[in-house]
Formats: C-alpha cells, sequence, structure tokens
C-alpha cells in the first residue's frame, strides 16, 4: 500500500514537470511508425510510438486510453503527456459523464488528443436527428470538433436503441446517417467516419460493407490473443484498402476472476503481453487498453517498447486455457439454433460485466434493456441444442442460467 502510494506521487510529479513540456513534444518518423521521445518508465528510455490511421492521415498512439471504467481526469492528463494520444470514449459511458471528463482532459491541449467517440443511429434515424447526436457530443465535450464519429455496435440488437433484428444492415446502409457525417465531415466538426461492431448476425458482411463502400474511414472489432480468424482476415482486407483497424477487448474479459488458482493471473506483464500480441500484427492501427492509473499508464508505454516473445505467448496460452470454456467469440452459431431467440453472447457479456469488472448496476440494467425474449428465462428447461453448435464448447445453458439468476432475480 505504502509503496503504491509512492509510486503515485513520484509519477505525479513526473507528470506536472512533463505537462510544461507538453508543448516540445517531437515526433521522429522512423519509417512506418513514428516515434514520441523523451518518456521515462522504471528509470529507462521509453518511446510511445505511432501508426496512421488508414487513409485519415491521423498519427495515433500504438494504445489508446478507453473509458468504458474511465480514468480520472488527472490519469488522462497523464497518459497524453505522455504521448498517449488516442482516447475512446461513448455517450453510453456513465449516460454521457466520461465524454464530459474526457472534454476536461483535454482543455489546453486539445490539439494534442486524438477523440474518438460514437452514436447509436438506428435503421430509421433521419439527417436531422444524426446531427442533433453530433451536436450534442460536441456540447457535451466542450469542444468544436470530434477526431472520429462511429456508428456504434453494428450487428447488435438493443431495443432501448432501437436496433432491431433483422435490420443490422439497413442501419449500416442508412443514407440520411451517411449524409449526416459526411455534411459534418465537410463542416470540421468531426474528420474521420468510423463503424465498430461487436460481431452478431451477418458480422462480417456488415464490416465487409464498411470497407468496400468507401463511407467509412476506419473500423473498430474485438481481437486478441483467443483466436479471432474472421477479426484478423477483415483486418488485413482493411489495411489494403487503406481504412484504419482499432483493436478493443484484447486482454480477454478477465474471466480469470472465475477460476481458483488464476483470479490473479492478469498482471502487469499479462497485460503488456496481451497489447504486444495485438500490435505484432502489423494490419493494427492500434489497440484500446483499460488505464485506470498512473502506473498502469506507465505499464503500456512500456509494452510499446517491447517484443512480443516466447514469454508472452506462454504468459497468454496459460490463461486462455484456463477461461476457454468460459469466454464467448460472439460468433453468433449458437443464436440460428436457440428457438427462443436468446441472445447469448449479450448475456454473457453482461454477466461479465456483472461478475469480472463489478459494474453491477450497469450489467442489470441492460439485461432489463432486452426483450423480455431476449433473456435468458427459456434456458432454465431447455435441452440447450446451442450447445452443439459452439465451436468453443462453451457450457451456454449453465453460464445464461447463472446469468439470469445475477442479472434478473437479485433486482
Ligand atoms: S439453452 Fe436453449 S434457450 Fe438457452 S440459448 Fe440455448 S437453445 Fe436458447
Ligand atoms: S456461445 Fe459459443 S457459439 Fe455462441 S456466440 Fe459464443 S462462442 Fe459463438
Amino acid at each position: 500500500m505504502k509503496s503504491q502510494k509512492n509510486n503515485s506521487k513520484v509519477t505525479r510529479r513526473n507528470f506536472l514537470k512533463k505537462s510544461s513540456l507538453f508543448g516540445t513534444f517531437a515526433f521522429v518518423n522512423t519509417g512506418n511508425y513514428f516515434r514520441f521521445k523523451g518518456n521515462k518508465t522504471a528509470g529507462k528510455d521509453v518511446e510511445m510510438k505511432y501508426r496512421i490511421l488508414g487513409r485519415t492521415g491521423i498519427k495515433i498512439s500504438e494504445i489508446g486510453l478507453g473509458t468504458w471504467e474511465a480514468p480520472n481526469a488527472n490519469v488522462l492528463s497523464y497518459a497524453l503527456d505522455r504521448g498517449i494520444n488516442y482516447i475512446d470514449t461513448a455517450p453510453e459511458y456513465k449516460n454521457g459523464e466520461e465524454e464530459r471528463m474526457v472534454g476536461k482532459a483535454v482543455k489546453g491541449k486539445r490539439d494534442k488528443a486524438v477523440i474518438a467517440s460514437k452514436i447509436f443511429t438506428t435503421h430509421t434515424s433521419t439527417k436531422k436527428e444524426t446531427i442533433r447526436f453530433i451536436e450534442d457530443i460536441l456540447k457535451r465535450m466542450q469542444t468544436d470538433y470530434i477526431d472520429i464519429l462511429m456508428i456504434y455496435q453494428i450487428g447488435s440488437i438493443i431495443p432501448k436503441h432501437g436496433l432491431i433484428k433483422g435490420k443490422e444492415m439497413t442501419r449500416l446502409k442508412n443514407e440520411n446517417v451517411i449524409e449526416a457525417l459526411k455534411q459534418a465531415k465537410k463542416e470540421g466538426k468531426i474528420r474521420a467516419i468510423g463503424m465498430t461492431s461487436h460481431g452478431g448476425g451477418d458480422f462480417a458482411g456488415y464490416v465487409n460493407y464498411a470497407i468496400d463502400s468507401g463511407h467509412f474511414d476506419m473500423i473498430m472489432l474485438k481481437y486478441n490473443f483467443m483466436a479471432f480468424p474472421e477479426e484478423k482476415e477483415l483486418f488485413k482486407k482493411a489495411k489494403q484498402n487503406n481504412v484504419g483497424s482499432i483493436a478493443f477487448k484484447i486482454a480477454g474479459g478477465a474471466y480469470d476472476q472465475k477460476i481458483k488458482g488464476y483470479e490473479k493471473s492478469r498482471t502487469p506483464e499479462f497485460r503488456r503481453a496481451a497489447i504486444k500480441f495485438v500490435l505484432s500484427n502489423p494490419n493494427i492501427t492500434n489497440c484500446i487498453m483499460r488505464m485506470p492509473t498512473f502506473e498502469e499508464v506507465d505499464n503500456c508505454i512500456t509494452a510499446v517498447n517491447e517484443r512480443f516473445g516466447y514469454l508472452d505467448k506462454r504468459t497468454l496460452e496459460k490463461y486462455a486455457s484456463a477461461v476457454k470454456p468460459y469466454y464467448c467469440r460472439w460468433c453468433s452459431t449458437c443464436t440460428q439454433v436457440c428457438p427462443y431467440g436468446t441472445a447469448v453472447p449479450t448475456i454473457q457479456r453482461y454477466l461479465m460485466y456483472y461478475t469480472n469488472f463489478q459494474h453491477r448496476d450497469e450489467a442489470v440494467e441492460k439485461y432489463f434493456d432486452l426483450l423480455p425474449e431476449q433473456r435468458a428465462d427459456n434456458c432454465i428447461n431447455c435441452s440447450a441444442p446451442c450447445e452443439n453448435k459452439c465451436p468453443n464448447k462453451i457450457p451456454i445453458k449453465e453460464i445464461l442460467t447463472e446469468a439470469h439468476r445475477t442479472l434478473y432475480i437479485r433486482t
């Protein structure tokens, strides 16, 4: 405890010192990548590295700071001063509070930050409605522009936001939305248009369309060491088409907390290994990571300076083999045979929020936002034909029954 406190003090002092140096950033072109020199971690020189986000030409740090489990504004500001310039947020995170926090943290250094946010447009959204979404984000962040604006969670079914089954592709192709985004780009309110997907439905079809259509400058997909072959191919295609690629969910979901003996296996070394694995893929522009503390910011910066090696591979393999029976890849194969329309991958994600990340209120609220038929009531007495179809042999009935008991009965 004591050493943690001392560490914080040291890094905060460094932070203040480095704040005054903020205007002296030096980018060094080293061929494919760019480096920010002058950082120090654990007494060693370290350099943040940068890649170019596809055809946007925007230079972004290899690691982006995710604000779903937001750090406080001081940690975020410290990350910025250490060269992590990419900040990922969304109106959905704490009902807009995270966007407000990001806005405050970048005050006075807005030009150093690349901010990405998202909008839940639907298949019926009008141009006017889309423009209002954009204006609302600008207002919350107190900024004149957002660097990257993504259409959020293509493939997910979320009735609360008007995301209806069977309308996923129509939603992505909604011309009113595209027109509004292009207009905002022309007016300088956004610099790049993107899309995100957690999977679901015709996942590959949506991402292929996004790349082929030419409307989208970047994509953001789940990807980590737990085998995501489809995503890997899509990132490759994106690179070939000069579309930027961001990876999220890179650390494998904290499932270790469910397994006796593995509860503390997600060490700083583990997290660095997870980052190194993703960044070893040259088709990926950057990866999003949670950085709730000053120490984690330093840890992430260290990772970009290390090569993915044999020990990293071993660390990740050990975790992967332990959590394999619990880790849903969102392939949606099971949902094709479920007679009830249960939202299998979505419910597993909400259970993960509740159990693994302790976001209990959010998980319960999201579960209640599902339609009754999407919830897991039916699993309890079902013969579970879904389980034979799961390529990862996940005990779906057992996990969803637990999810229903956890997320529904406890309210
Ligand atoms: S156990 Fe039955 S109801 Fe539950 S997801 Fe599988 S098939 Fe659907
Ligand atoms: S439970 Fe299995 S089949 Fe269903 S989405 Fe997850 S990994 Fe795919």
